[in-house]
């Protein structure tokens, strides 16, 4: 596609991209953004983000990544679309493969690839995704004030998701497909004591429910007896994990067991120098659009740094 070596090339288009790009072409490098499979990360299946600062009333999750993309462009970020197959990161510059002959040389890479929520795989989740359905209680627990709500997992996010869903419903249903759950102690703990907090162990999820609109209830089936229940419930919160997009880069970075990439305390360097990570690829604990973005510009600023350092 091209020989020129780039100063900074970027894979990824959520909040961390594109804050990246915003930050680096202010910084007069130029950077390339390779858009990725889902251009515009995890917010283009959002509805309302009320919790980004700057918007009081809010805004839905493609708006505002078009926002973010047209301040990239504004000061001369220039995208390709599609996604990254390959890698070499052994190499300098580092070489960055498209698919077919296109290949992009960069002296600095910055990855923000993000993370995918699992789901359970039921077309009754799909259908009422963003009606009811959702994978993260932080964004969407607000739109559930009274309500009855079930939560589906037993790690560490279930149980948080869970505990963070009693400031507003006024019920909370976890369910579990094993006796035990995953979590650490302390977190079961707190999620077992929480008067607000029902449990359903050694279920799975059969059908989440619905009247064409919205979710009105879920089936449960018992593992070990088969037996089928009904639950009328307004919401259904999918905590089973998520997947860090981090495979093009196993065995050329330091990735955890996870699969989240590893970067060194208060900075977004890998123990590639020259390549850095941000947002959800390398951030298990907060995945805000917010902090997203905020690591973003520190892998900005960390790439002009090298590369001044290179110069
Ligand atoms: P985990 O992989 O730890 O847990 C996923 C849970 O979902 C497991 O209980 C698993 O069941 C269940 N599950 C997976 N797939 C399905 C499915 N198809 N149907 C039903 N249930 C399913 O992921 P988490 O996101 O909870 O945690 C990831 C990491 O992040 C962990 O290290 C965790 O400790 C950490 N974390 C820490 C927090 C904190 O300290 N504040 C908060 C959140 C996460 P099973 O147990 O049977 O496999």
């Amino acid at each position: 596609m091209e020989n020129e070596t780039r100063d900074v090339v970027i894979i990824g288009t959520g909040p961390a991209g594109l804050t990246a790009a915003i930050y680096a072409s202010r910084a007069n490098l130029k950077p390339l953004v390779v858009d990725g499979e889902q251009p515009g990360g995890q917010l283009m299946i959002t509805t309302d983000i009320e919790n980004y600062p700057g918007f009081p009333e809010g805004i839905n999750g493609p708006e505002m990544m078009g926002r973010f993309r047209e301040q990239a462009e504004r000061f001369g970020t220039e995208f390709v679309g599609g996604s990254v197959t390959e890698v070499d990161l052994s190499r300098s510059p580092f070489c960055i493969n498209l698919g077919g002959d296109c290949e992009l040389l960069t002296k600095t890479l910055i990855i923000a690839t993000g993370a995918n929520a699992k789901w359970l795989g039921l077309p009754s989740e799909e259908k009422y995704r963003g009606r009811g359905v959702s994978a993260c209680a932080t964004c969407d627990g607000f739109f559930f004030k009274d309500s009855n709500v079930f939560v589906i997992g037993g790690g560490d996010t279930a149980m948080e998701e869970a505990f963070f869903l009693t400031r507003f419903a006024s019920k909370v249903t976890v369910v579990h497909r094993r006796e035990e759950f995953r979590a650490s102690r302390i977190m079961s703990l707190r999620v077992e004591k929480n008067p607000k907090i029902a449990l359903e162990l050694n279920q799975v999820v059969d059908e989440i429910l619905g009247d064409g609109q919205k979710v009105t209830g879920i089936r449960l089936k018992n593992v070990k007896t088969g037996e089928l229940t009904e639950h009328a419930c307004d919401g259904v919160f999918i905590a089973i994990g998520h997947a860090p997009n981090s495979k093009i880069f196993e065995r050329q970075l330091n990735i955890d067991e996870y699969g989240y990439i590893e970067t060194s305390k208060n900075s977004s360097e890998t123990n590639v120098p020259g390549v850095f990570a941000c947002g959800d690829v390398q951030d298990y604990t907060y995945r805000q659009a917010i902090t997203a973005a905020g690591s973003g510009c520190m892998a900005a600023l960390d790439a002009e740094k090298y590369l001044e350092s290179i110069r």
